[in-house]
């Protein structure tokens, strides 16, 4: 070879090196011509571009058209449009829909049908990251990350900070009860009433908290709860466990995210100023009479001081219309709900034993009253979420999938529920997807590798066919899941026999 080629050549591959658009790929994935939908600060200026991924990672994303070489999947993007993959910040995955811990131990079958189609309902919806707020075990994050697909999971350790005797923790019997929750908080009030084997010094929100953050957690769930339907007034939080909980929680790392639906509990835990609000406010007590078109004075300052500490405020509204679903025989056939539960337990829930909640729950009721108290209910809960987006308050997307053992709540199609419903309350589309994208990635500490595209972070994206800042019908035109670089047609995520 002659000296100038030889020159020649090292300068090409020099200048070469130097051009970060030139990439040699090995595991690479290359998405052309999409229309990309992301935002860092919630302002969206969507433009038509190219992706590029290496070994699950976003290596280039720009308008130029990169260069690139080597070993690599190709997806013309023309006319289609790539998210950042979808985070639900309020889910259970603990249980199977519908069915209490004695259910499932009759149906075995049915059990491991519901929790093998679970991952993949989440990600058919476009969900691939979920965080589980309440107490999860060791076995249960195994076998759900032993699942071939899902998405990421991220946890609250193996039980909430519940006060002892306090939510959820009643649910459970006496003698059961501790054991279940290990992570109870000792208070002095529910000393007589709180086995005499369990060392204080163990249950402080300090000793709590390190055991949440030893256990992989990257939130605390705590709860403010007095009662609902019926119980008994329960045991909440004082200021000073509440504060406790915070300021451990952010010694740690962690973030706090409590429970709460009431105005009591949202203005007690606006005035703590905790990171997140796991539910919205629709239990207006006093309130819950008035005309459903204007917020009362008190409802407006509570939530005035949510906005003003920047307080994370998850909806939950399919909370309400889940539970609601029991009361019309309509909703088991909705034909979506075959993509994504087992056929058989979609049989088993029309059956008498199924109907176990709804029946405890509306019993002799009227459909028509059901729907009346939920509506009157919802149409709270909504007004208050368009108060809080209209005045740029921090909204999280969060469905608490299942709130109850309601079949109402199924895995990934409550998600597309609470966008619709998030939509009929006035949230724009912008907000809607940011809620469920950098919002909850910046205020759970994921935003290095995930909440966004940007080089650098995780491939996990979704291809959808509509565009989610014009339709919301986007969250249900999803044509690809791209988790960790590995692309999955949405079909491929349908329960099959
Ligand atoms: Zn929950």
């Amino acid at each position: 070879m002659n000296k100038t080629l030889l020159l020649l050549i090292t300068l090409l591959a020099l200048s070469c090196q130097k051009n970060k658009e030139n990439l040699n790929l090995t595991q690479g994935l290359y998405i052309s011509n999409v229309t990309i939908v992301t935002t860092e600060d919630g302002n969206y200026s969507p433009y038509i571009g190219h992706l590029v991924v290496e070994k699950g990672e976003i290596v280039y994303i720009g308008e130029s058209e990169p260069s690139i070489s080597g070993k690599f999947e190709q997806i013309d993007g023309t006319g289609k449009f790539i998210v950042p993959g979808l985070i639900d910040s309020h889910v259970h995955l603990t249980e199977v829909q519908g069915m209490l811990p004695h259910h499932m131990e009759k149906y075995p079958e049915l059990t491991k049908e519901f929790n093998r189609q679970m991952p993949k309902s989440y990600l058919y919806y476009g969900f691939t990251t979920l965080i589980n707020l309440g107490g999860i075990s060791k076995e249960q994050i195994a076998s759900f990350n032993l699942q071939p697909i899902k998405p990421d999971l991220y946890h609250t350790g193996y039980s909430g900070a519940s006060v002892a005797n306090g939510y959820p923790m009643n649910f459970a019997p006496e003698q059961y009860r501790f054991e279940a929750a290990p992570n109870f908080i000792f208070m002095e009030s529910e000393a007589d009433h709180i086995p005499d084997k369990f060392n204080p010094a163990d249950h402080t929100p300090k000793a709590v908290v390190d055991r949440i953050k030893n256990s992989g957690g990257i939130a605390v769930k705590s709860y403010y709860e007095s009662g609902f339907r019926g119980m008994s007034k329960l045991p909440v939080p004082t200021k000073s466990i509440m504060s406790e909980l915070l300021d451990e929680s952010h010694s740690n790392g962690l973030v706090l995210t409590v429970h709460g639906n009431s105005l009591e509990a949202h203005s007690f835990l606006a005035d703590i100023g905790v990171d997140v609000i796991a539910h919205g406010l629709w239990n207006w007590e006093k309130y819950k009479d008035v005309p459903t078109d204007s917020l009362p004075l008190e409802i407006k300052e509570t939530l005035d001081l949510q906005i003003q500490k920047q307080i994370g405020y998850t909806p939950t509204l399919t909370v309400i219309a889940g539970e609601e679903a029991l009361a019309d025989d309509a909703f088991l056939n909705i034909p979506e709900l075959k993509k994504v539960v087992p056929k058989n337990l979609l049989e088993w829930y029309k059956t008498e034993e199924g109907q176990w909640f709804a029946k405890d729950l509306f019993g002799d009721f009227d459909v028509e009253e059901v729907h009346r108290i939920y509506g009157n209910i919802q149409a709270h809960a909504m007004l208050a979420l368009k108060y809080l987006s209209d005045n740029n308050g921090l909204i999280l997307f969060g469905t608490d999938t299942p709130s109850a053992p309601t079949y109402g709540n199924q895995p990934g199609h409550n998600g597309y529920w609470e966008f619709k419903l998030m939509e009929e309350a006035g949230v724009p589309l912008n907000k809607i997807l940011s809620s469920a994208t950098i919002n909850n990635a910046k205020t759970f500490h994921l935003d290095s590798s995930i909440g966004s595209l940007k080089t650098g972070k995780k491939a996990n994206m979704i291809i959808m066919s509509k565009n989610p800042l014009k339709e919301i019908e986007a969250y249900d035109a999803i044509e690809k899941v791209v988790i960790g670089g590995e692309i999955i047609k949405r079909e491929d995520l349908e329960f099959k026999e």
